[in-house]
């Protein structure tokens, strides 16, 4: 996949910049070189290796052996038809080497995990109606679920590096905190502690990610291979919110909160938002809007926050391939106002694809025509043209995205995972 830079900082030495390195954090780092550099390009001879990084094919025969050990690469097949003297190609292995990503969202709990090649080995989605169920209790829910997950991949002879908690709101990086999920009404948890202290002592460690951040990194993971690195990915759930990639980096800003675009004031009514401001535009683009839209009626089982979400979803859809005239003025309705919020997104950051999320995604061919069209309108110059996509994850983005990012303390430093006996 392609690589989705997470700034770490180098570790600056007396002077204030990187200092030489010392033997042992050189082979890590070659280590991770190779790592990074076979998920990227594929397969490899060692060989190839050694013209394509610059070390010498002794230093990567024994890298590779290194990482062998661990179970991190092995040999792959043959390539037939390939010139001069064939020699065994390296491929990601790690099957053995798990992230878990947790979603904690508004209507439910999505746990994924994905093996260092990238495999998704475990997921499940399960229905929650957190903002009524309280902290505590949806804190205990999917503790247990992470927990039954480690267990399973226990069994399989998987270990799980990391856990990768993504919970609705902004995060406190530094502190592993929550600051504010406007839609539970959740202050100043701290998340890190209160998870890793329900996983017990023996569980992986825990760290914090926005929601939509992990699913513009689980979907960024799509362009691989190719020269797309400027993208903007929206989330469609009750909070609407944007992960940007830029330059093949995902943009945290200096706090964190970049991407906060749900609260846009674009809701020409100004309602009230839950973020305690006025007309923000989650609140006529976001989940909740279009079931108003679609059932008005408060009692209709589409606006039930238990019931699984999937499943309201899935009804809708079976009312727009019907033509239900509802649906489809409820579709066009998000449609009109996604591309006022889009229009300023385009204009302000210049991506190159947009990919919608959430339930966006199960609407994508009612929903993209138009919004593609209205774009055109306002586009500037041919060179503000993006490409409009929905997200092959559904629902799992996210969590995928958390899996992956705890992957990445494994791509940083190989050595963290132990030989194999
Ligand atoms: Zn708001």
């Amino acid at each position: 996949m392609p690589q989705p830079t997470v700034d770490r900082g180098a570790t600056p030495s007396s002077t204030g910049f990187p200092g030489p390195l010392a033997p042992a954090e050189m082979r890590t780092s070659n280590m991770s070189l190779l790592l990074r550099h076979l998920r990227r390009h594929g397969d490899r001879s060692r060989a190839q290796l050694a013209a394509e990084t610059g070390l010498s094919k002794a230093t990567i025969s024994s890298l590779a052996a290194d990482l062998t050990e661990r179970g991190l690469v092995r040999d792959g097949r043959l390539v037939r038809g390939a010139v001069g003297r064939p020699g065994l190609p390296l491929t990601l292995d790690g099957a053995h080497v798990t992230g878990v990503g947790v979603e904690i969202a508004v209507d439910y709990l999505a746990l994924t995990a994905v093996t260092l090649s990238g495999i998704t080995v475990r997921e499940t989605l399960t229905t929650v109606d957190a903002a009524h169920l309280g902290l505590d209790a949806v804190l205990d829910r999917a503790a247990e679920l992470t927990r039954a997950m480690l267990r399973s991949l226990a069994d399989a002879d998987a270990s799980c590096v990391g856990i990768t908690v993504a919970p609705p709101g902004v995060i406190d990086y530094a502190q592993g905190m929550l600051r504010f999920a406007p839609n539970l009404g959740w202050r100043q948890v701290p998340l890190v502690a209160e998870f890793a202290a329900r996983l017990g002592p023996l569980a992986p460690p825990v760290r914090l990610e926005n929601d939509a951040k992990l699913a513009a990194l689980a979907e960024f993971a799509r362009f691989e291979g190719t020269d797309m690195v400027d993208m903007l990915y929206l989330t469609g759930e009750t909070g609407v919110g944007a992960g940007i990639i830029a330059d093949g980096r995902l943009m945290r800003g200096w706090s964190g909160f970049s991407g906060e675009v749900g609260h846009l004031p674009l809701d020409p009514a100004m309602t009230l938002c839950n973020c305690g401001r006025r007309g923000c535009w989650e609140l006529i683009v976001g989940l909740d809007a279009f079931l108003r839209l679609v059932a008005p009626d408060p009692a209709d089982p589409l606006r039930d926050p238990a019931a699984p979400l999937e499943g309201r979803l899935h009804a809708i859809r079976q009312r727009v391939d019907a033509h239900d005239e509802a649906a489809m003025l409820a579709l066009e309705t998000i449609t009109q106002h996604l591309s006022t919020g889009l229009s300023v997104l385009v204009d302000v950051l210049n991506p190159r694809a947009i990919v919608l999320g959430g339930y966006y995604a199960h609407f994508g061919d009612v929903i993209l025509p138009g919004l593609a069209e209205l774009l055109a309108q306002r586009r500037m110059d041919a060179g503000s043209g993006v490409e409009l996509l929905t997200t092959r994850l559904g629902m799992l983005a996210t969590a995928r995205g958390g899996a992956l990012l705890a992957l990445e303390d494994v791509f940083d430093n190989p050595s963290l995972v132990p030989s194999r006996p």
